[in-house]
């Protein structure tokens, strides 16, 4: 017999958890508070008008969630990208790779940058090559921040400045001086060391809820896995099974329970004692980590390019979308600033009046357009703070109770706070469940 599993909450680790027991013929509960699913990495209704949380990119090297987006049959609804744009002084710079293989490939798109002098592209080439034959101390690296080891690498502050920069602190969302080499240093090689498509960026072709609307058809349609709308109140761990109390007074129960949840809202509602436990105290160490989105509506389309990088500007990215006009037909463009602590303390309308004075910089059409609407969305707790000797905070996905495990990009996953790490972790759980029962299946990719 497979086990039933209530899984608490519906963002991308609870998701993958589901989908992955649901195809092993599980019976699978999902509860979450919102009425969509896809929990960060999703978005809100503003009138007719659905805004993304902030634009969520996948790269090529993140197999498990683009196993998950083929699961739940939306894999078509992401367009990769295997060129990044990055301008400035109005040239573009485009990184594609080549035909050369890996770790080659990037190469001669290096060294025909026009961002870079002769000396930054050999400091760049030259670090990718170390990295590719390198073997890093993972412990030392875990106690080092990311600044501290591109300095040891002898890396010129201008290319950390407009390269390392926009790379790392976007994929890790956080500052270099407050970032573990050990995961600066794995998403490197990750990314751009491990094969031609592996930096490819993947953007969803459709607003964020949209697309997890079209996840949920096939998770409650074709896997059968069942939909329960509300809020969490009471985790409560009995001698027959795990249950847990919605507000409403609701009792929910399974063989199996795995919390998704992240770590500030799973600590709240644990039994009181469980507070007070060090497998489970440790979390209230964990800290957390800020994102910026502005969103801008114009009158018209102000480039043609779907996205691309700002070196050296406060704004780390923008996220055009051509084909996707708001409900009165006017132009969208995100901008995006990761780790934006420097940020916290500035008003809407001055961080509205920097997005338009980087993109007049960056995208100089957009002089010409006229601004119809912005919108400014600020994520005060968008990841967990992936700070030097964090690991040993994170939660292995098996917990010291029976019967109950932990999933989310804050777990033990190896990966910084991703939708990667979060679908690592929900198949590792899944994987856990099946073991225990005996059934030894590999979903992990
Ligand atoms: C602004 C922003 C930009 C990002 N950009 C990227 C990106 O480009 N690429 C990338 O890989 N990652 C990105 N991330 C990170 C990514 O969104 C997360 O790593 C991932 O979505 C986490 O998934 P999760 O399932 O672990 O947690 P969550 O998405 O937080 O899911 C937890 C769910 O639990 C629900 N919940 C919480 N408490 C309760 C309760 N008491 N009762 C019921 N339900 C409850 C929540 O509503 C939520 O749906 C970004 C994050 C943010 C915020």
């Amino acid at each position: 017999m497979k086990p039933s599993v209530l899984i608490l909450g519906g963002g991308l680790s609870g998701i993958a958890a589901a989908a992955a027991l649901a195809a092993e013929g599980c019976s699978v509960q999902i509860v979450e508070r919102h009425r969509y699913l896809g929990g960060r990495a999703s978005g809100f209704q503003d009138g007719e008008d659905w805004i993304d949380n902030c634009q969520h990119v996948v790269l090529g090297c993140c197999h498990s969630i683009l196993d998950l987006f083929e699961r739940l049959k939306i894999r078509n609804l992401i367009s990769f990208h295997s060129s990044i744009p990055f301008l400035a002084n109005g040239k573009t710079t485009i990184l594609s790779p080549s035909i050369f293989p890996a770790p080659f490939h990037f190469l001669p798109g290096f060294l025909a940058a026009p961002l870079f002098s002769v000396r930054e592209k050999w400091s760049i080439l030259s670090l990718f090559a170390r990295l590719s034959v390198g073997h890093e101390n993972a412990e030392i690296l875990e106690k080092m921040s990311m600044s501290e080891w591109l300095k040891k690498e002898k890396q010129p502050f201008s290319v950390i400045e407009r390269f390392w920069k926009i790379i790392l602190i976007s994929s890790l969302n956080e500052t270099l001086e407050n970032m573990s080499a050990k995961y600066g240093v794995m998403v490197l090689k990750e990314a751009f060391l491990q094969s031609a498509d592996s930096a490819a960026v993947g953007i969803p072709n459709v607003p964020l809820v949209s697309l997890y609307r079209e996840a949920e058809k096939t998770l409650f349609g074709d896997l059968g896995v069942k939909s329960v709308r509300g809020t969490i109140k009471q985790i409560v761990f009995s001698e027959s099974k795990p249950s847990v109390f919605l507000e409403e007074g609701t009792k929910l129960e399974a063989d199996d329970l795995i919390s998704s949840l992240p770590f500030y809202n799973l600590l709240p509602i644990l039994p009181l004692p469980l507070q007070e436990d060090p497998f489970f105290k440790r979390f209230r160490r964990l800290e957390t980590t800020p994102i910026v989105g502005i969103h801008f509506w114009f009158d018209r389309k102000i480039t043609d390019k779907r996205f691309g990088a700002f070196p050296g500007s406060p704004i780390h990215w923008f996220f055009a979308k051509p084909d996707e006009n708001d409900s009165q037909g006017a132009y969208y463009i995100q901008l995006v600033i990761s780790a934006s602590y420097e940020f916290s303390k500035t008003s809407n309308s001055e961080l509205i009046d920097m997005g338009i004075r980087e993109l007049q910089k960056y995208l100089p059409d957009s002089e010409k357009a006229n601004l119809v609407k912005s919108r400014l969305v600020r994520e005060m707790r968008a990841t967990f703070s992936i700070k030097p000797e964090t690991d040993n905070l994170r939660p292995s996905h098996k917990t010291e109770i029976p019967h109950f495990y932990l999933a989310g990009d804050w777990t033990d996953t190896g990966w910084p706070a991703t939708m990667e790490g979060a679908v690592q972790s929900g198949y590792r759980c899944a994987e856990l469940i099946l073991e225990q029962k005996g059934f030894q299946k590999k979903i992990l990719k």
